[in-house]
């Protein structure tokens, strides 16, 4: 066993596959701000980053980059070095050997691979070893009924090379792969409706949805047809001002809880202030970020949800300038809020955030 702790080598983080160079440049520059040098190991569309501390240590660089504030990262947690070349006919022991090293105790062990064509294709790989490697850690000590939460990530990034990880609870996704799966509801105007779903059960605590997404509020959709977030606000209870030149689904306008203004989002104001804005306009990111600090600012929501579109190279930039203008802005007007940002399951070229006002 090790006496010099776990031997961590780097953070292991999961991101849509094809944003790897976006996580990296915002660990960079996230890293660089608490003044932490940090450099990623990286292959492009493979769905993962490693990104390993240049000088100080890995828990300093976890502290630096904490779950919560990260955007295009689907899950992070230590991790030790990549065992590659793993012989076919005994994976298990280089697994067991690194994992027992480590000196730690887990409580559960989650097989996770890539978001990927290739992670799919090692499916029948993983179910046939995860039984027989979480018998021998048992036996050996590391998987124990009780290890405070703590939990071995195998991430399988191929057949023959793994990465061990260990999470601690509240600093990790607890969605498997950190992919929240969501059926899609058949009577939904629209496939979009998930993303609001998803952005809900991101952002707001499950205990507080009885109170912050309750019936009898009042709520505006901003871009709102033909109707997908909308369902969900009324599916919730509320009353929506749905806001869209296009013309909104007939079963939910019958459902008598939705307004349809077909006018500008840009300009369009509500008549009192509403509880809930949500916003998934097709527009400038810049532009968009903007509207919503007039409505956060003028106080005609207390809480926002909104999706920021990202067809641009520099993905990361783009996002910092967004987040930055509302943050100023909010804080120019001494507004006391909490912000948070993330590229959700569901969202393709794009990411989702969240702001509430205090
Ligand atoms: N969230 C919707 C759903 O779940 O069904 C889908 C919204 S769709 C991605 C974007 C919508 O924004 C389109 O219906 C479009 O007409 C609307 N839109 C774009 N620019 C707008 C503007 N300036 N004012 C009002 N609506 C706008």
């Amino acid at each position: 066993m090790e006496t010099n702790g776990p031997g961590f080598s780097g953070l292991l983080l999961y991101c849509r596959p094809g944003f790897e160079a976006d996580l990296t440049a915002e660990l960079t520059d996230r890293a660089a701000r608490a003044g932490l040098g940090g450099f990623a190991r990286v292959r492009a569309g493979s769905g993962s980053v490693h990104f390993e501390p240049a000088d100080g240590s890995v828990e300093a660089l976890a502290g630096a980059l904490p779950f919560s504030a990260l955007i295009f990262a689907r899950q992070v947690f230590p991790a030790f070095p990549v065992l590659e070349g793993l012989d076919r006919a005994d994976r298990l022991t280089p697994i067991i050997e690194q994992a027992e090293a480590s000196g730690l105790a887990v409580d559960s062990v989650w097989h996770e691979m890539p978001d990927t064509n290739e992670g799919k294709g090692l499916r029948r790989l993983v179910k046939a070893v995860e039984r027989p490697l979480a018998a021998v850690l048992r036996k050996r000590g590391v998987l124990r009924a009780q290890a405070d939460g703590q939990r071995l990530h195998v991430f399988w990034h191929a057949g023959d090379c793994v990465q061990l990880g260990v999470s601690r609870p509240g600093e990790r996704s607890e969605w498997p792969g950190g992919i929240l799966h969501l059926r899609s509801p058949r009577e939904a105007p629209s496939r979009s409706t998930l993303k609001l779903e998803e952005g809900w059960h991101t952002f707001i605590p499950r205990e507080d949805w009885d109170t912050r997404l309750a019936q009898g509020m009042q709520a505006v959709d901003l871009g709102a047809a033909p109707g997908g977030w909308t369902w969900q606000l009324v599916r919730r209870g509320m009353y929506v001002h749905a806001v869209d030149n296009g013309p909104m689904d007939d079963r939910l306008m019958a459902t008598t809880q939705v307004e349809h203004h077909r006018e500008d989002a840009f300009s369009w104001e509500p008549p009192n202030p509403v509880t809930w804005l949500v916003c998934d306009i097709v527009d400038k990111p810049g532009r968009v970020a903007a509207r919503m600090a007039d409505w956060l600012e003028a106080g005609w929501c207390r809480e926002a949800i909104f999706n920021l579109k990202l067809p641009m190279k520099r993905r990361w930039q783009t996002v910092d300038q967004c987040l930055d203008h509302i943050e100023e802005r909010l804080l120019d007007a001494r507004i006391a809020h909490r912000m948070q940002a993330r590229q959700l399951y569901h969202d393709r070229e794009e990411i989702t955030v969240h702001v509430q006002r205090d």
